[in-house]
């Protein structure tokens, strides 16, 4: 006998089979996966695979479709947004600071978090519905960023949030995507809508969710997800959560040759890697995270080691500044400009100053600067200056 979640899913998914029917999305089955998906007649998108990037070739013929006239910032994108939504009813929520002490993840990760007190401490559920552009990271491409385009620890999840929403609703609020995404240029022509029920654990139990990927030209914007979390104490919770990383959609909209080109500063060169980890250090720092040997701090301490091992030397206190002005757009700093980069400065030179102490074998550094240690070692210490002028440079790139 089947569940009764398994069933609501069962007639979910036949419910947006329905819906997108409706819209004129045809329905197919992946050769390679099995799952279906839905394209518009019309589509330039080969159809045979679902595009899901397990089933795709990795590629992003987004890129050579025909671009807007003008490039738009991921900020005025979503400026855009968040007018969009407000004026269909949607109250716009304050971003969390990136620090995350409610639910199992110690950095937010997705916008949805703003329910965390109410799935994991029984707080008093709410029925208003918002929409939210997050700052998150994820650690888990920090191993991507280099190998792979379109990747990036940081990025604002821009989503609408509903708990306690129908069904119905859920398809309501996928309906507001699809206009908002064709009124800034993304055309659902070009879009391919991947349908997958996973079972999910948030700590509170075991659930089914029925998801739906947005995929543009080969690149993966977003998804919409209805859950059902259960509570010990009470009903499961419906969520209609829909989400969609706001850098992914610039990209789509600028189609700019690579994802970094309009997320780093025009006039500086570099890898990919020290870019993303600037951005996320960056993100960390303004949200008042200090290096520490778990938690979040322990995540700002690891792309201070990345910076400080493979970068130092080149000017990633500039890089820094801008990043931090690049996250003060979205959330609020907790700390300012100077003092942020003053601390990942700090870190980062820890590193180097250690590398240093070891190698000549001096009196331990404190926190302080390279420039500082070094005052101290030449004027209180008489250490030769030649030496660690020549020490200094076997740390940097
Ligand atoms: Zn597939």
């Amino acid at each position: 006998m089947k569940s009764e979640q398994e069933s609501s899913a069962n007639a979910n998914s036949e419910a947006v089979k329905k819906f997108m029917a409706e819209r004129k999305w045809e329905m197919h089955s992946c050769s390679a996966c099995g799952r279906t998906f839905f394209s518009k007649p019309f589509t330039k998108m080969d159809v045979s695979a679902c595009g899901w990037h397990k089933c795709d070739k990795g590629e992003y013929p987004f890129r050579t479709y025909s671009k807007r006239k003008r490039m738009l910032t991921p900020a005025q994108i979503n400026s855009r947004m968040s007018e969009y939504f407000r004026s269909a009813g949607f109250d716009t929520a304050i971003p969390m600071n990136i620090a995350n002490f409610e639910g199992q993840t110690d950095l937010v990760i997705a916008g949805v978090q703003m329910f965390d007190d109410i799935i994991h401490r029984n707080q008093k559920i709410r029925n208003d519905k918002v929409f939210l552009a997050q700052p998150c990271v994820r650690m888990q491409f920090q191993p991507l960023v280099e190998s792979q385009e379109g990747t990036s620890t940081s990025f604002v999840n821009v989503c609408i949030e509903k708990m306690g929403a129908e069904f119905f609703e859920h398809l309501q609020s996928v309906d507001h995507w699809c206009t908002i995404l064709s009124k800034l240029g993304l055309h659902m022509n070009d879009f391919i809508v991947v349908m997958r029920t996973s079972i999910k654990d948030w700590g509170t139990g075991k659930f089914s969710a029925l998801e739906l990927f947005f995929s543009y030209g080969g690149l993966e914007l977003g998804d919409a997800a209805y859950l059902l979390i259960p509570q010990p104490n009470r009903p499961a919770i419906a969520i209609s959560d829909i989400g969609f990383g706001l850098e992914r959609i610039a990209w789509a909209v600028n189609k700019t040759d690579s994802y970094f080109d309009t997320l780093m500063p025009w006039t500086a060169t570099g890898t990919r890697e020290m870019f993303d980890s600037c951005r996320t250090m960056a993100l960390l720092v303004l949200c008042g995270i200090q290096a520490a040997n778990k938690g979040p701090g322990l995540q700002f301490r690891r792309f201070a080691k990345v910076l400080s091992e493979k970068y130092y030397g080149v000017d990633v206190y500039s890089i820094l500044a801008y990043y931090f002005d690049y996250w003060a757009q979205f959330i609020k700093p907790s700390i300012n400009r100077e003092a942020a980069i003053q601390l990942a400065r700090l870190e980062i030179e820890r590193f180097v100053n250690l590398k240093v102490c070891e190698t000549l074998r001096l009196p331990p550094p404190r926190n302080e600067t390279t420039e500082a240690y070094f005052d101290r070692l030449v004027y209180t210490c008489n250490i030769n200056i030649y030496e660690l002028r020549k020490a200094i440079q076997t740390c940097k790139t």
